[in-house]
């Protein structure tokens, strides 16, 4: 009798515990909240096991060991909770860098990359161009920036100290050189100018319920735009001008709903807009202004 119990729920067991099996398993659990529950499985699986996803894939009758399995039980049950899964594995891509974040800095979007797009074709070859990146959070636009423009002389700042630590601590790991300095907007720069500045804003308005849902483990700052989600894109408006050397450019990243809002602020503060930018969801997203010359 002890040995057909020990050795049937060794087997049992075994089956239930395989990456293909508990890889089966999350992806059920995660499909009420994620639309693609199969592919977080496998990554949470490869993150708490500490393979690739093509090993998860690949090896399907693999077992993980029994700590692997807790962590991959406990990091389910966080996904299940909502917690994106950024802060799980405790990094994110974006556009050629790879990004530490935590919860003290906003998640980077593939929505941003037409940011960092549209940058580094402003940018161009230029060798000596002196780019900021306000509100910089996790460091992401300044990074990828620097890393496709190694001349460039980059400035990140951020209202945040933790989110400032994030960003030194990505450029350190990244190996690029960026000055990342603390200021609410242009408070801390004194008398610098810049050919580029480039921000990604909090817009998103305060009474969106999106901000207690979705959205609700990022840090509120990042995201919430003040009544009409526009309080820190006026900020940046009103801000930038004693900033920007001659012929600057101004590159701002706003909700998708917000673009003719943005182009009357910015013509109302004297800046012509060159251009406006959709997002890979054909979504309008970015402005791109220029000081009228006085
Ligand atoms: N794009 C983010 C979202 O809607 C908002 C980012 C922001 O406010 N800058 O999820």
């Amino acid at each position: 009798m002890r040995a057909v119990r020990a050795a049937r729920p060794a087997s049992a067991n075994a089956a239930r515990r395989s990456f293909g099996a508990l890889a089966a398993v999350a992806a059920r659990a995660l499909e009420p909240i994620s639309p693609t529950p199969r592919l977080e499985a496998e990554l949470l699986l490869a993150h708490a096991a500490g393979v690739s996803r093509t090993e998860v894939i690949a090896f399907p009758q693999r077992e993980p060991s029994g700590e692997a399995e807790a962590r991959f039980r406990a990091a389910l049950a966080r996904r299940s909770d909502g917690e994106p899964l950024a802060y799980i594995r405790g990094y994110k891509d974006f556009h050629d860098v790879s990004l530490r974040v935590t919860p003290d800095v906003l998640i980077p979007r593939p929505e941003t990359e037409c940011v960092v797009e549209e940058a580094l074709a402003r940018i161009g070859v230029r060798t000596d161009c002196a780019v900021l990146d306000l509100g910089t959070g996790s460091g992401a636009i300044a990074l990828a920036i620097r890393r496709a423009r190694p001349a460039a002389a980059v400035t990140a700042v951020d209202a945040s100290p933790a989110a400032l630590a994030v960003a030194r601590s990505n450029a350190e790991l990244l190996g690029l050189d960026i000055r990342c300095l603390e200021s609410r907007w242009f408070a801390g720069l004194a008398a610098a100018r810049f050919d580029l500045i480039v921000c990604n804003p909090p817009y998103v308005r305060s009474g969106d319920r999106c901000l207690d849902g979705a959205l609700r483990f990022e840090p509120r700052q990042s995201l919430d735009g003040g009544s009409d989600g526009l309080d820190a894109i006026r900020a940046v408006l009103s801000g930038a001008p004693p900033h920007l050397g001659a012929g600057g450019l101004l590159l701002i990243e706003h909700g998708h709903d917000q673009r003719a809002r943005v182009v009357t602020l910015a013509g109302e503060r004297g800046y012509e807009t060159l251009a406006t930018r959709r997002d890979l969801s054909g979504l309008a997203r970015l402005v791109v202004l220029r000081r009228a010359p006085a």
